[in-house]
């Protein structure tokens, strides 16, 4: 079935649901492929026998999947679409993770994008949309004189080469073995993250438009950190701070949140332990003592949102470099195995 410029095989929910006898199901799009829900939901109930409730929130990743709905609902089934599984999540219901394919110009991309490379030896990363062009993006790397390298994961990654913004393990783990990276898909966030994990130079494409981004990355780069330190200082001055764990099921880091609390304490602050589902500015109405939130959960939050929050919003990294742990010299995105 095609989703705008993706396409998902829509059978594999129809069989799932049939195969298990399911009667009720929750559905979960990301929010740039939720117009097309009432197509999913028509094609489900037309050939199977489940009735199917659309949920409303938004849906960034695997990490996210609405367990209070679900158990409220008393569905027997969740079905994410456009996100392929975090392996080491576990939940207490059946959830079946359908991942999306771009119908994107990934291999034109590719040779669009050979001349900026660096060297010979290109560590190759994409997201989720884009994996199963992988196969096609070696061969046109290889047959343009490069050596491309695609990495392993860990228990958070599904697929070799892919990237989450919250984990680049795929990248490090062929950081030593490449002269540059190649990362494949939209957005600058993950191209950024294998930059600062990795501090190899990386060229990004995109398969859509075929815009390819080299030299901003380290620009971006270091406004980037520019930024950030700013944050940092604003946060010396707070005594209060507010320590988030999110209860997102893969966002949900508690003993991070208590590693923070701890090194905060230490160095002097007074600490609340937060807990909410989405962070967002929001948050903190009403409890104004606050002078300075840190966040466990989505990395992509302190970057993303920093400017909509009324107070500095670190990540746990950051708060090492506040408390003489880490140099800003050394600067790393939040990353969650
Ligand atoms: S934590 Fe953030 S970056 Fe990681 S999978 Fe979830 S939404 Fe994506």
């Amino acid at each position: 079935m095609r989703l705008g410029s993706y396409f998902f095989d829509e059978r594999v929910v129809v069989d799932e649901i049939k195969k298990q006898g399911y009667k009720s199901v929750l559905l979960q799009l990301p929010d740039g492929i939720k117009r097309y829900a009432s197509l999913v939901v028509d094609k489900v109930e037309t050939e199977t026998d489940a009735r199917v409730t659309v949920s409303l929130d938004p849906c960034y990743g695997a990490c996210d999947v609405p367990l209070w709905a679900a158990k409220t609902l008393g569905v027997d089934l969740v079905v994410q679409l456009g996100h392929l599984p975090i392996p080491n999540l576990r939940f207490p219901l059946p959830v079946l993770f359908v991942n999306v394919s771009s119908d994107g110009r990934e291999e034109e991309a590719v040779k669009k994008a050979v001349k900026s490379l660096d060297g010979k030896r290109v560590g190759l990363v994409t997201t989720a949309q884009h994996i199963h062009k992988l196969p096609v993006m070696t061969r046109e790397l290889r047959e343009n004189g490069f050596e491309p390298m695609v990495g392993k994961g860990d228990g958070r990654i599904a697929e070799d080469g892919q990237v989450l913004g919250c984990n680049v393990i795929t990248a490090n783990s062929v950081s030593d073995m490449v002269d540059c990276f190649l990362f494949v898909g939209t957005g600058r966030f993950h191209p950024l993250a294998v930059a600062f994990a990795t501090d190899k130079p990386v060229v990004a494409v995109n398969p859509f438009t075929l815009e390819v981004l080299k030299d901003e990355f380290q620009v971006e780069k270091n406004r980037l950190v520019r930024r950030r330190y700013g944050f940092i200082t604003l946060a010396e001055d707070a005594e209060v701070f507010g320590v988030i764990v999110s209860v997102k099921p893969g966002q949900m880091r508690l003993r991070k949140a208590l590693e923070v609390e701890e090194k905060l304490r230490k160095h002097g602050k007074r600490v609340y332990r937060l807990v909410a589902d989405s962070v967002e500015p929001s948050v903190l109405k009403g409890f104004s003592d606050v002078q300075c939130l840190v966040s466990t959960a989505c990395p992509r939050i302190a970057f993303d949102d920093a400017s909509r929050f009324d107070v500095p919003l670190l990540t746990p990294f950051e708060v090492e470099v506040l408390v003489g742990e880490k140099s800003i010299e050394d600067y790393r995105f939040d990353i969650i195995p």
